[in-house]
């Protein structure tokens, strides 16, 4: 099949483009670089079922011709980043929603099955763990930022959904929880890179808050294979999905956890979410992913479990010695709130 990969050079759409060519689909990539990287395609380049773009889904022209070539849309392209995000807030909003409703608007019209990429976000701080797909989300007010990606892209989910009912598009939604693994970099905050660069460097590895927040990653390839076997199954379509591994941990044991798989000896250093993102930032205590409804549909079930997780990403960046971490504003400041007990 002949398959569209928005944001395809990002690094969960590098992973998925590399997985559609295995299987001997056709791939076709709009990225317009803000995130993505040409290194992260770079070794698909001379395959010839492989084409890249750059551009910006909010170019309705380029767009247009692209969606008119393929059989199925992947929609991947977003601003992501909790650090990005708050960087450039015009751009989340305006990319997320009007680029989403470019995509939506052409499968529409040209009758094209799609899978909008969504984000766990999206249940914003609700206290009820497991998060279930059709949970009440609650978000904080728009004075703070962060939850405009979280808005944004259930804008894009509830846009999918009314395209469906109304006019019968197929497309099927993924509520991506946390995911990582190699290509994934720390520049936009995401928590494991940036942990494995510090422990690697012998820099001060950074936990935000006091570390007892909770999450889950999932690898790269369990998330590109659940997109997979989402996009390919026809019960699938109008219904939204998480994917994700419930496998739980503090950031403050996985500072530790890092540091220990890399045999490292750098600090663990606490900063305020103050200093850390901006002031007044609201972080999330908790999240998991009840993986029920996926695992019922299509039998998913993530096969990477954290410790392989963690260390892929070091034997990856092993061999990545220029990779860049971007440290934040606070390294210079003494180690003001050390404290080893914590995150336990
Ligand atoms: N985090 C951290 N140190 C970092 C980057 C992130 O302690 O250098 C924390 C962050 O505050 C959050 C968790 O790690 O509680 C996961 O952050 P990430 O941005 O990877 O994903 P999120 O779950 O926030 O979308």
């Amino acid at each position: 099949m002949k398959m569209l990969v928005t944001g395809g050079a990002g690094f969960i759409g590098s992973h998925l483009c590399e997985a559609l060519l295995q299987r001997g689909d056709e791939v076709f990539v709009i990225d317009d670089l803000s995130t993505g990287r040409v290194d992260n395609i770079a070794q698909l380049q001379d395959d010839k079922a492989f084409h890249f773009e750059v551009g910006s889904i909010l170019d309705f022209a380029q767009l247009e011709a692209l969606v008119k070539r393929v059989d199925f849309i992947f929609h991947l392209a977003a601003v992501v980043g909790v650090k990005k995000i708050i960087e450039v807030p015009v751009d989340t909003i305006e990319i997320n929603v009007l680029g989403s409703h470019n995509v939506l608007n052409l499968a529409a019209r040209y009758r094209k099955p799609c899978l909008i990429a969504s984000t766990s976000e999206v249940y914003g701080k609700s206290t009820k763990h497991p998060f279930t797909e059709d949970d009440d989300a609650v978000y904080g007010p728009t004075t703070k930022s962060r939850w405009s990606y979280a808005c944004s892209k259930a804008i894009d989910e509830f846009l999918a959904l009314a395209y469906h009912n109304a006019q019968g598009l197929p497309v099927v939604i993924a509520r991506l929880f946390n995911t990582t693994g190699p290509r994934q970099t720390g520049r936009y905050g995401m928590v494991l890179p940036r942990f494995v660069d510090q422990a690697l460097r012998g820099q001060p590895i950074t936990v935000f808050g006091n570390g007892r927040q909770r999450r889950c990653f999932a690898d790269v390839s369990d998330a590109v294979g659940a997109l997979q076997q989402l996009a390919d199954h026809p019960a699938a379509i109008g219904q939204v999905f998480n994917v994700g591994n419930p496998e739980e941990i503090s950031i403050g044991e996985l500072a530790k956890l890092v540091r220990k798989l890399t045999g490292s000896d750098s600090e663990i250093r606490f900063i305020p979410y103050d200093e850390a993102y901006q002031p007044g930032f609201e972080d999330m205590n908790r999240r998991v992913p009840n993986i029920a409804k996926i695992s019922k549909l299509v039998g998913y079930k993530p096969k990477v479990k954290l410790h392989e997780i963690v260390t892929r990403i070091i034997e990856s960046k092993r061999w990545e010695p220029s990779a860049s971490v971007e440290v934040p504003v606070t390294a210079d400041l003494q180690p003001h709130s050390l404290r080893p007990g914590a995150g336990e």
